[in-house]
């Protein structure tokens, strides 16, 4: 069980940091959403603008179908397990995070991840594997298996937002492979 006080006092120096310049165009820190006493730990880029107005991680379009997907394996992202970004302000234009802000934020998803202690981890898409990992193989090539370290298993999978440009449910197609690759994930934590 995570201590409930220690993960507010995180989440509250958190919301007040000011390490980097996304600070000064941000609306909102987004700290995280769901269940910290999850079993399950799912990051994914960074914010985007309804995340950012709303202060909550994958909201927008790209969160309903990270929603739909983990529901499609039948897993809730509110109740079996805890989702973040490898950064917690939305960069300008949705850009992708630049290293200096990637090395600022990356402590605050570690302590989430000390505090959380989750069995298995989901990256979702190649900024995910490339922050958190440190490997720079394609997304295409890593999804789908296993990699294992300090005693987490992680799962990198697409990115939902390449699922909204890739529709197609026909088998071995992107969403398909994501399906099977939350399946795993979902055998893994005997979730059913
Ligand atoms: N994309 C992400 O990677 N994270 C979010 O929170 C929203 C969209």
């Amino acid at each position: 069980m995570v201590s409930q006080t220690k993960f507010k006092i995180l989440e509250n120096e958190c919301t007040a940091c000011v390490k980097c310049s996304l600070s000064a165009t941000r609306q909102n820190v987004v700290f995280g959403r769901g269940n910290p006493n999850a079993e399950l730990f799912v990051i994914g880029e960074g914010p985007g603008q309804q995340e950012d107005e709303q202060g909550l991680a994958f909201v927008g379009r790209a969160g309903k179908m990270l929603d739909a997907a983990f529901s499609a394996v039948d897993l809730d992202t509110n109740k079996d397990c805890f989702i973040s970004n490898i950064v917690k302000c939305r960069p300008p234009n949705n850009r992708k995070p630049l290293a200096n802000e990637v090395s600022n934020c990356i402590p605050w998803l570690t302590e989430q991840i000390k505090l959380v202690k989750p069995k298995v981890i989901v990256l979702a898409g190649s900024t995910a594997v490339q922050s958190y990992l440190e490997i720079s193989e394609p997304i295409s090539k890593l999804r789908g298996k296993w990699i294992e370290q300090d005693n987490i298993k992680f799962m990198p999978i697409f990115h939902p937002s390449y699922l909204l440009r890739n529709p197609s449910k026909e088998k071995g197609k992107p969403k398909w492979l994501t399906w099977q690759d939350l399946k795993k994930v979902k055998k893994e934590l005997n979730l059913g």
